[in-house]
């Protein structure tokens, strides 16, 4: 990992002890082999174990601690449940790590708001759990759910497969607070749905990943709990008829879709036959897979997707399908799309891109990424699966493990991207990983309004540094300096 955190040297044992004084010893860890597990998510980037984790049991003390290594320039890597997969919780050498290991659980639930206001170091299915124990539910829902958690979620702006239905973690957070990184706290936990008294500074923190603030607490919007669906897994020709099939789908079932997630013959092949990751619910080869999952409002809706089925059969959009009849079956299906999780293992070395372009676009940019691809020697096969309704998709490309095929893949496929006008990353964030790239995804003018603002939240840099936006510490002055050119000035 690049070397971009404040030196040992710098990290005066004065800091230390004010910071053991602010936060007690249930607050401080400081032996090597404490820190060591905190140096890293699962992005696979590797990080340096922090020179101490911090674990704040409130805000004030997130506020101290923060106002201590504010004033001693120490670099600060907010941490969740580290299953992020950018490097974002990473921490850089010479940096601490403030986990939300203490700050859990749920604070309250209004059943007649439909709100849940949590602690930020709630893991989300502690959150779901708890809205369901009162007829509601959290919509938000990734696979990490038992250790990723609500700050995280927030600060990566979580999709998901049900963000067709509910959209992104930004659209299901009414209320918010966050710590500065001089140790100011911005506090707004309310309930209110309509609030157009100024800016919204919330969404400011939700996706920030960790360089703006650190959320603290949160007031989540709940939805209705449905405990029934429906699920089918469709065949067809080609991404195109999917497209078409989504038309049809929105039609007929409206924002009673839950998931339309897609998955390419490249990457079905993979999971059912060159892997026993999981085994063909279909028979035959396609050219594209469907799983389509919609609320059940009563007994029926099976046949609903029967029928539905017919008709797209009829239109020949359709080439076969099978219907989920029981809770079994379901998990089956699940199951093949769900194996993106574990190709780690039989895959090898590669890239895992979650590119997002126009989910109208989606499939005629795969099949460019493919044309690109083919024509790179570094480049071995390539897997395709993803959340399609959102444009989504989740590219796994082989290469042979070294740093120069890695880099000219990566070269490559953001270039293409940037000519469809996509996104570098849909929703795992930029954090350590992709910082080279974010360019291809914002122009000079976004970016430099990314860094004013990060200037003027934090202007020492001490929050997250190098996450997001690159950074190299002024030696003499302490403070960090963010590039100006991300793409071309490499670390
Ligand atoms: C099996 C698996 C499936 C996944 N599926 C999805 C998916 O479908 N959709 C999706 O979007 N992501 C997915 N992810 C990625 C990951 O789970 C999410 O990014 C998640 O939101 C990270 O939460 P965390 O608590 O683990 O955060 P961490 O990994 O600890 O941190 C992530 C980032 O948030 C910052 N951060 C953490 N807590 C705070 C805080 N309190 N205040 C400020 N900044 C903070 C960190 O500095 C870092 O930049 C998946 C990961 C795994 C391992």
């Amino acid at each position: 990992m690049d070397q971009i955190g404040i030196q040992h040297d710098n990290f005066r044992t004065a800091a230390l002890d004010e910071l053991a004084v602010a936060l007690g010893h249930k607050g401080i860890l400081t032996a090597p082999g404490d820190c060591v597990r905190y140096a890293s998510d699962q992005s696979g980037l590797h990080g340096a174990a922090p020179l101490a984790v911090l674990r704040p049991a409130s805000t004030e003390e997130v506020s101290g601690l923060l106002a201590i290594c504010h004033r001693h320039r120490i670099g600060v890597v907010p941490q969740g449940g580290r299953t992020g997969l950018s490097g974002g919780a990473c921490a850089p050498a010479g940096t601490v790590v403030l986990s939300t290991e203490r700050m859990t659980g749920v604070i309250e639930i209004d059943e007649d708001a439909m709100t849940l206001t949590a602690w930020a170091g709630t893991p989300l299915e502690t959150v779901q759990e708890a809205a369901r124990t009162a007829g509601l539910d959290y919509p938000v829902d990734i696979g990490a759910r038992g250790t990723a958690t609500i700050g995280g979620t927030i600060a990566t702006n979580a999709g998901g497969i049900r963000v067709l239905q509910h959209g992104m973690t930004r659209a299901n957070v009414l209320g918010l607070e966050a710590v500065l990184a001089d140790g100011s706290v911005i506090s707004r936990l309310g309930k209110t749905v309509k609030d157009n008294s100024g800016f919204d500074l919330k969404q400011v923190f939700i996706g920030s990943e960790g360089v703006l603030g650190v959320v603290t607490r949160a007031v989540l919007q709940l939805r209705r709990y449905v405990t029934q669906s429906a699920l089918a897994l469709f065949a067809m020709p080609d991404h195109d008829a999917a497209l078409k099939c989504l038309v049809a789908a929105r039609q007929r079932f409206g924002s009673r879709i839950t998931a339309f997630e897609g998955m390419w013959p490249d990457y079905w092949d993979f999971v059912c036959h060159e892997t026993s990751l999981a085994s063909a619910p279909l028979e035959g080869r396609h050219g594209f897979y469907l799983l389509i999952e919609i609320e059940a409002e009563a007994a029926g809706s099976e046949a609903e997707l029967e029928e539905f089925f017919a008709e797209l059969f009829e239109q020949e959009l359709v080439e076969d399908g099978v219907l989920a009849k029981s809770l079994s079956e379901a998990q089956a299906l699940w199951k093949v799309r769900e194996a993106v999780g574990e190709v780690d293992g039989d895959f090898g070395h590669h890239i895992n891109f979650d590119i997002g372009v126009s989910p109208s676009a989606l499939g005629r940019f795969c099949t460019a990424a493919d044309a690109r691809l083919a024509q790179l020697p570094e480049a071995g096969a390539a897997l395709k699966v993803g959340h399609v309704g959102d444009g989504n998709v989740h590219l796994l490309v082989a290469h042979d493990g070294s740093a120069a095929a890695e880099e000219r893949i990566e070269a490559v496929i953001y270039a293409l991207l940037e000519e469809w006008d996509g996104a570098v990353t849909a929703e795992h964030g930029i954090g350590r990983i992709k910082a080279r790239w974010i360019s291809h995804s914002r122009s000079a003018e976004e970016l430099a309004m990314m860094r004013g603002l990060k200037a003027q939240l934090d202007p020492l840099g001490i929050l997250n540094p190098g996450a997001v936006l690159q950074a190299a510490q002024d030696s003499r002055e302490g403070r960090w300096r963010y590039r100006a050119n991300p793409a071309r000035e490499l670390p």
